[in-house]
């Protein structure tokens, strides 16, 4: 349910026993884990490399999304890109999990977009490349 989760959780397959964030290292190299059903995110337990990167305790706020972007890319190119990607989204918060793997914006709870590397990958599924 990512719409009502901060992010969408997956398990490696379908009768896989941990919850996992799309970007664990436990889900490298595996073509298409399986994203959990809401069943799954009620009674199965989080891996604790995810249950870290989900903790709001190890995330890193910034002021704006052009800050979080020249802090992964000091040298700024995809600023423009990732602004434009987002397009008018409203968002009250900038962050970057422990795993500094993407850049999130949302509200308290919710994430309503995911910026990695050249793409911004919108809540409603919508996947905007610009690398
Ligand atoms: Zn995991």
């Amino acid at each position: 349910m990512p719409s009502e989760t901060p992010e969408t959780l997956f398990v490696a397959h379908a009768t896989g026993r941990l919850l996992h964030v799309r970007a664990c290292p436990q889900l490298l190299g595996l073509d298409a884990p399986v994203v959990a059903t809401a069943t799954q995110v009620q009674t199965l337990g989080t891996c604790v490399w995810c249950a870290k990167e989900l903790s709001e305790a190890g995330r890193r706020y910034f002021d704006s999304v052009e800050q979080a972007v020249r802090t992964l890319d000091p040298s700024g190119d995809a600023v423009r890109a990732t602004q434009e990607a987002l397009g008018d989204l409203a968002y009250d918060l900038v962050w970057v999990p422990p795993s500094y793997s993407h850049i999130a914006v949302g509200d308290k709870t919710h994430a309503v977009a995911w910026i990695g590397r050249g793409c911004v990958m919108h809540a409603d599924g919508r996947l905007i490349d610009f690398a």
